[in-house]
């Protein structure tokens, strides 16, 4: 009798439409090959325990993978591990440890924190470390292409006045990046010049950390990693690439500038950028040691899904500011979702039928909403906004008991679709029931087993009373609460 629609023929993707930051317009989306959404994520630098900032990002890159996956796509993501740079070398020498060791700790740290925020795995986390002959390859196109330059110490450059195309994303000239001061004072520019390293050279601060090259020792550049690593899991031209919008500059242009030029073709067609994490209107960062890591939050009493609900929340372009207003606002927006649930779950079984065409226009309407506001560049708000209004409106169907198991069968099975993509709801958690209403159900057995009837009917008032309904059936009696 009722039916919802299931979003996974993989014949007949539905339309998506996403803000492309290259051509800076919404567009929709047309994926290069049928038989998958390739997808490439720039991952942590695993030098630390990853921040709440960071996961904003890579709770929008897994809303944008659950997202292709409900609309009918099958995706190949790949999300880099950085574990050779700057950063991570430091760390290494500062605990006496080899970069294997010490990257190994917060490699375990990311994919164990993934997990508690429900992010679905990628296909590949390739590791820097392990791609040094990908990334010798690639410079050595550049060198050979004319856009990729030796300095005298052994480092090798790529040549922005070599490679006029540079600049397609960001729309900066390269004439103009000799004068402006953003290169210098980006974070993530470690050269004072426009061009930047594909190859560094061997310095003493790299201790045993290095590699041979045919330029030499030393170890790659950060944004050629990404270049190497994405083209080899998902081929020279793929479908998307993503990242926080800090990423845009110098790293992805940069990465296009690389990739482009050594292979003559477009590199990733569509780029999505995530706005930031904010505190008190601040970018969430380590250099101003504004943030939370997921563990502090944990710590705190939190859960994962409460912080991936407040991380999904509002559209992925806009900063989102981290408070612990919006973790309580999360945890009451994920009880009303529980107890709607369950509301469901415990409707009891009845032969009387729905007012009949009341629930299904609204599982309809509310699907078509959800479904609609994914499309739109992924607007959770949206999409949010047409799961409660379902709440609402079946809850006051259950109110006036015009509601039936088969509808309640139906609603359920919309929230499970709709939580492919959410990754909020615990539709099968049962309540954990508290130790001494056990014990009051099984002295309410032990009554009923000496033909006690006035004593068990008290016990099981006694258990009403406590928020518990105790259903007797074949397999013996079950608690649940009395919602
Ligand atoms: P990193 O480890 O610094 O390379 O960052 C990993 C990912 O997190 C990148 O996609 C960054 O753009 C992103 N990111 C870093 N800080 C924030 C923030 N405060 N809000 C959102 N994304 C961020
Ligand atoms: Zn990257």
């Amino acid at each position: 009798m009722f039916r919802i629609r299931i979003n996974n023929d993989e014949k007949s993707p539905m339309p998506l439409k996403f803000y492309n930051s290259l051509s800076r317009q919404i567009e929709p989306f047309v994926p290069l090959h049928q038989d998958a959404v390739r997808l490439y994520t720039c991952g942590p630098t695993v030098y630390n325990y990853a921040h709440i900032g960071n996961f904003r990002a890579y709770v929008f890159e897994d809303l944008l993978r659950r997202t292709l996956k409900y609309c009918g796509y099958r995706v190949i993501q790949a999300m880099n591990l950085t574990d050779v740079d700057d950063k991570t070398i430091r760390g290494a020498r500062a605990a006496g440890q080899s970069l294997d060791e010490f990257t190994k700790l917060f490699k375990r740290a990311f994919f164990e924190d993934i997990k508690t925020l429900r992010i679905e795995p990628a296909e590949h986390y390739p590791a820097a470390t392990e791609h040094l002959p990908e990334m010798i390859e690639l410079i050595q196109r550049l060198l050979d292409r004319g856009v990729a330059y030796r300095a005298d110490d052994g480092s090798v450059y790529f040549s922005i006045g070599r490679y006029p195309q540079y600049g397609r994303l960001t729309k900066i000239k390269p004439e103009d990046m000799r004068s402006t001061g953003r290169v210098r004072n980006d974070e993530y520019a470690k050269e004072a010049v426009a061009d930047f390293a594909l190859w560094k050279a061997y310095q003493e601060e790299d201790g045993a950390i290095c590699w041979d090259s045919p330029w030499g020792r030393g170890r790659p550049g950060w944004h050629i990693e990404c270049s190497a690593m994405s083209m080899k899991y998902l081929s020279p031209s793929f479908d998307i690439h993503t990242g926080g919008i800090d990423n845009m500059f110098p790293h992805h242009e940069d990465e296009i500038a690389q990739s482009e030029a050594a292979t003559g073709q477009p590199f990733a067609r569509y780029w999505l950028h995530c706005a930031h994490l904010v505190v008190d209107g601040q970018k969430m960062s380590k250099s101003l040691g504004n943030f939370f890591t997921l563990r502090d939050l944990l710590e705190q009493g939190l859960t994962g899904r409460e912080i991936r609900y407040v991380l999904l929340g509002g559209h992925y372009r806009q900063s989102l500011n981290f408070s612990l207003q919006s973790a309580r606002d999360a945890r009451a927006a994920l009880q009303r979702l529980d107890d709607f649930a369950a509301r469901l779950r415990q409707l009891p079984n009845s032969t009387e039928t729905d007012a009949p065409g009341i629930v299904q226009p609204l599982l309809e309407r509310a699907e078509t909403q959800f479904r609609q506001a994914l499309e739109d560049d992924l607007n959770m708000a949206e999409a949010l906004a047409a799961l409660f209004s379902l709440i609402r409106d079946v809850n006051r169907q259950i109110d006036q008991q015009t509601l039936a198991r088969p509808a309640a069968d139906a609603t359920l099975a919309l929230l499970r679709e709709f939580d492919r993509v959410l990754a909020v709801l615990d539709l099968d958690r049962e309540p954990a029931v508290p130790a001494e209403i056990e014990s009051l159900a099984e002295a309410r057995q032990e009554a009923r087993r000496q033909r006690d009837f006035a004593q068990a009917d008290a016990i099981r008032d006694r258990l009403l009373a406590e928020g518990w309904l105790i259903e007797d059936t074949p397999a013996g009696p079950r608690l649940k609460p009395a919602n």
